[in-house]
């Protein structure tokens, strides 16, 4: 089958996906409804999914509820507060455990090897952030082995976003909401009156045969032009309730040239320095390594966790932290997604996902920051790059 083939199905024949994955001995992850919230878990089957949910996000408020007409739509929400950076780069790892054994120690285990995984339900502006992390994480000189077991032979079953929420800004940063590649299949759910199917169609070998597997008719089941143009105009709608913007243009200088910005402060009296931000983005990458002994002094662990350049310990340096003002810390982070990612590795460290606006608790708006600075931009003081990276 060619890879960009159509088919179309109905939520009976989609629910072949789970077990097809299954018998080629993938644990899948999806959607799942979890404490008010919609995040991702093991599923064992469709049901499992959050089924006629959705949820509301604005800036500082997360709430699910069920779809008004209804229906039984299984993709009919955006994004909840995790990413798929809870499997590829979780927030714990034991990196080793030790044992003393008299005057010497052994090394006793590293990480399991990771089960092979399904991810089910990845957005387009979630593929965009696994991306980063991809070259973040293991395309620099010093690859990360606890990602790359992790991210390598994942199996990627995409959705087309067909609603926005009032946070997304994806189409500022030219990542959604339709999924452009990188993925095995990829979903369009089309659920109305009497209606709910779905356009699915193949990215890899890998999707093109369990996609053979789930029509196993091709011929009855490819997407007429009809319905191909549905799901077009359904990733459309989408689009076209994307309100919130980012200028980009010139982000990178813009930041740069503004390191000592009125902004700054004013957003410093509101942020609460709770790294929320950091932990809910889907790119964020940064850790911390923790050694723990038991009382006897006999094991030892090694723990990689994540850390957040909102913490004060985050830029402790021989005896005192670089950045000690609320006012340095966002600005790190901010400048450091918009401005010196692109200097790392190439591209923007935001994909416009915007759960940053969502999870923080008092509803401080990235896009709203780079607004701010865009259109009172100081007169030019510092305009060093490297004073972003240490300064009270
Ligand atoms: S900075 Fe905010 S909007 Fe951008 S990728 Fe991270 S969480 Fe999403
Ligand atoms: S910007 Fe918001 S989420 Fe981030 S540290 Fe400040 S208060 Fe917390």
């Amino acid at each position: 089958m060619a890879w960009h083939a159509q088919a179309v199905m109905t939520l009976q024949q989609l629910e072949r996906l789970v077990p097809a994955l299954h018998s080629r001995g993938y644990q899948v992850i999806g959607p799942a409804v979890r404490d008010g919230a919609i995040v991702y878990d093991v599923v064992e089957s469709l049901s499992d999914l959050p089924v006629g949910w959705t949820d509301e996000q604005e800036a500082g408020r997360y709430r699910l509820r069920h779809r008004n007409n209804s229906d039984k739509a299984l993709f009919g929400y955006v994004v909840g507060p995790q990413s798929w950076k809870k499997y590829l780069h979780p927030a714990e790892v034991c990196l080793l455990t030790a044992e003393r054994s008299g005057r010497t120690f052994r090394i006793l285990n590293n990480e399991p090897t990771p089960p092979r995984r399904a991810f089910l339900g990845v957005r387009a502006c979630e593929l965009a952030a696994i991306a980063v992390q991809d070259r973040v994480l293991q395309g620099d000189r010093y690859r990360d082995p606890v990602y790359a077991a992790r991210r390598e032979g994942i199996f990627i079953v995409a959705v087309n976003c067909t609603q926005a929420a009032p946070t997304c800004f994806c189409t500022s940063m030219g990542t959604g909401p339709r999924v452009r590649g990188g993925y095995d299949l990829a979903l369009t759910e089309l659920v109305g009156p009497g209606k709910h199917e779905f356009v699915i169609e193949a990215g890899s070998d890998a999707g093109a045969e369990v996609l053979a597997e789930l029509a196993p008719a091709p011929a009855s089941s490819v997407a007429s032009e009809a319905v191909r143009q549905e799901a077009e105009a359904a990733v459309e709608r989408a689009a076209s309730q994307i309100q919130r913007r980012m200028d980009t243009t010139g982000i990178r200088d813009l930041l740069y040239a503004n390191f000592d910005h009125p902004r700054w402060d004013n957003v410093a009296q509101r942020c609460l320095n709770c790294a929320n931000c950091t932990m809910v983005c889907p790119t964020c990458f940064c850790t911390t390594v923790d050694d723990v002994t038991d009382v006897t002094g006999t094991h030892a662990e090694r723990w990689r966790k994540w850390d957040s350049c909102f913490s004060q310990n985050f830029s402790y340096i021989h005896g005192g932290s670089v950045r000690t003002s609320a006012k340095s810390r966002y600005r790190q982070w901010m400048t450091h997604k918009l401005a010196s990612w692109i200097d790392q590795f190439g591209s923007s460290g935001c994909v416009g996902c915007g759960r940053c606006i969502t999870w923080c608790p008092v509803g401080i708006d990235i896009t709203e920051e780079v607004r701010a600075i865009r259109e009172s931009p100081a007169s030019s003081n510092s305009n060093s790059k490297e004073s972003s990276h240490g300064n009270p």
